[in-house]
């Protein structure tokens, strides 16, 4: 069977027990179907990036067991590729440069439309300020934010749409248009400090890396409808997704990097073995 699938974390902080169990879980998977496990370092964030944690990374995953092949994809290694898909979507009219602040979109998006909802999986759903007036003819901006025409997207292709789910939500997950236009709205998909987004970004790594089997947190399930209309734009292959259950701490509260006390290098220098990690996180 043709099953492959990554871990991709950001060299942001350490690797905590949700890491831990994402990896493990993502390793076990491609075992158990004969497939590839890959690794991929998200260091689009440049400012929050730093090698040491990318060592770290390299280390804690080795001492967990896995393996995975060289060389290792790193995101800062392709921009030129995100450029392409940029130009290919601006092309096509699809993307239009935003230069609202934080604060004006605040004030924008508290006076919404009746029923309709004030975030996304992206955060604040974008009130569309600059959707009217923004030129996008001429060369992409390269240095303002890009923003994609949800509304125009959706014109472009089918109008309800479906991808195959196999974690905690099984099924057939079906995306519609006012699911994407109000629900998520207009995204960027390139900021002004990065000249891309995790979410443009992501999808064309899956699709570079031939992903068939996405596995991953739980809560990037929402944002799993932006993917899929990215792929569709981009003519990618939607891969199956498997989104899990998040680790959390015994308050109930989901792990975070700076969550420092959960370290997997803290338990290792405790001296806990990586049995002991699968045990912790139920595998
Ligand atoms: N880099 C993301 C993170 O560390 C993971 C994104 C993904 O798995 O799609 O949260």
């Amino acid at each position: 069977m043709n099953f492959r699938t990554r871990f991709a974390p950001s060299p942001t902080g350490p690797l905590h027990l949700g890491h831990a169990y994402s990896a493990l879980l993502a390793f076990d998977m491609a075992q158990a179907h004969a497939g590839e496990f890959l690794l991929r370092i998200e260091d689009i964030d440049q400012s929050r990036a730093r090698p040491e944690w990318e060592m770290q990374i390299y280390d804690d995953l080795a001492w967990l067991g896995l393996r995975w092949p060289e060389p290792v994809m790193r995101q800062s290694e392709r921009h030129a590729a995100y450029d392409d898909a940029l130009d290919q979507l601006w092309q096509q009219g699809l993307l239009y440069p935003c230069t609202c602040s934080r604060a004006d979109i605040a004030a924008a998006a508290s006076a919404p439309q009746e029923g309709a909802p004030l975030h996304g999986p992206d955060g604040v759903i974008y009130p569309g300020t600059c959707r009217v007036t923004a030129c996008r003819t001429g060369l992409r901006p390269t240095i303002t934010p890009l923003r994609l025409d949800m509304r125009k997207a959706v014109q472009s292709i089918d109008n309800t749409f479906y991808f195959t789910e196999t974690g905690q939500r099984h099924g057939d997950i079906r995306v519609d248009a006012d699911t994407l236009t109000l629900g998520i709205g207009d995204i960027v998909l390139s900021r002004r400090d990065m000249g891309t987004s995790y979410h443009l970004s992501v999808v064309l790594d899956d699709a570079a890396q031939d992903i068939t089997h996405v596995v991953r947190g739980e809560d990037l399930f929402e944002a799993t409808k932006i993917h899929v209309v990215l792929q569709k734009l981009l003519g990618l292959p939607t891969p199956t997704y498997h989104h899990h259950r998040l680790i959390r701490d015994a308050a109930g509260k989901r792990l975070a990097k700076r969550d420092d006390a959960r370290a997997i290098s803290l338990y290792r220098v405790e001296g806990k073995t990586p049995k002991d990690i699968r045990l912790m996180v139920g595998l």
